[in-house]
C-alpha cells in the first residue's frame, strides 16, 4: 500500500510505447528516489487499463507510427493522464510520446488528435532525423547541456503556450534550432530510451518537482558523467 509520501512513478502503456528502451527512465528515477531516501513505488499501466489519476510522475517513451495513433486515442477517450496533469503532476514525454502531447501529429499518413496538453503540433519532416542530439538547456531550468539520441520522421513546432527544452548545438531536435519542450511541469524531447541515464540532472529535476523540492542530496555521478562526457564528445565531433 502506498503512503501518503511514497513518490509514484506510472509509465504509460510500456505494450505500445517502449521501442527504445524508455523503461530505463523509469529504473533511473526509482533508483535515484531511494538514493536519497524517498520511498518510490512504480506502476506500469498497459494500454487495455485505466490510467492512475493521482501518481507523481508519468513517463511515455517512443514508438511507431501505429502504436503511437492508437496510444494518443486511448489516452483521450481515458480522460486519466489529463486529470493528472492538471492536478500537477509531471511528465516526461519522449518523441512520439511527446508528440502526442501536442495539439496533433503526423502518423500513418494522417494528421492525429493528440492530447492538448503542451502547445505543439508536429508534421511530417522531409528527412527523418536520426543520431546524436544535443542542445543547451533553457537556463531557467538550471541543468547542463542535453545529451541524447533521435530517430524520428516528425517536425514539431512550438507555440507561445510553451518554451523550447533546448537550442539545438547538434542534431535536429525538433526543427535543427530548438529540442524539446516545456511548460509548468511537463517536459517533452526528443531524446530517446535511456534519457535520464545520459541526463541524470534531468531526472532530479523531476524528482525535485514531483517532491516540491529545491534541492536533492547529491550522488556520485561519476558514471553518468563520463557517459555524458564521451557523449558529448562524440556530438562535437560530427
Ligand atoms: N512516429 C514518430 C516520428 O517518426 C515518432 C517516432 C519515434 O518515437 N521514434 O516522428
Amino acid at each position: 500500500m502506498s503512503t501518503e509520501s511514497t513518490l509514484r512513478i506510472v509509465w504509460i502503456y510500456p505494450d505500445l510505447l517502449s521501442t527504445y528502451g524508455d523503461r530505463g527512465n523509469m529504473l533511473i528515477l526509482a533508483r535515484r528516489a531511494a538514493l536519497r531516501n524517498i520511498p518510490v513505488e512504480t506502476y506500469e499501466v498497459r494500454s487495455d487499463q485505466q490510467m492512475p489519476t493521482t501518481a507523481d510522475i508519468y513517463l511515455i517513451g517512443g514508438g511507431e507510427d501505429g502504436p503511437q495513433a492508437l496510444a494518443s486515442q486511448r489516452l483521450i477517450a481515458d480522460g486519466g493522464l489529463h486529470r493528472a496533469v492538471n492536478q500537477g503532476a509531471a511528465v516526461l514525454a519522449v518523441c512520439a510520446g511527446y508528440q502526442l502531447f501536442g495539439g496533433s501529429f503526423f502518423a500513418k499518413g494522417a494528421q492525429c488528435r493528440g492530447l492538448d496538453l503542451l502547445d505543439i503540433n508536429s508534421d511530417r519532416g522531409e528527412t527523418r532525423a536520426v543520431g546524436e542530439v544535443r542542445g543547451d538547456i533553457d537556463p531557467r531550468l538550471g541543468l547542463p547541456p542535453l545529451t541524447g539520441f533521435e530517430n524520428h520522421g516528425g517536425r514539431t513546432h512550438l507555440g507561445p503556450g510553451v518554451a523550447p527544452l533546448a537550442r539545438v548545438t547538434a542534431g535536429i531536435g525538433n526543427d535543427g534550432q530548438t529540442e524539446g519542450a516545456w511548460n509548468g511541469k511537463i517536459l517533452g524531447t526528443y531524446a530517446h530510451g535511456p534519457a535520464l541515464a545520459r541526463n541524470p540532472a534531468i531526472a532530479d529535476l523531476l524528482l525535485r518537482w514531483a517532491i516540491g523540492a529545491d534541492s536533492l542530496a547529491p550522488l556520485d555521478d561519476t558514471w553518468p558523467e563520463r557517459l555524458r562526457g564521451e557523449r558529448l564528445a562524440a556530438a562535437s565531433a560530427v
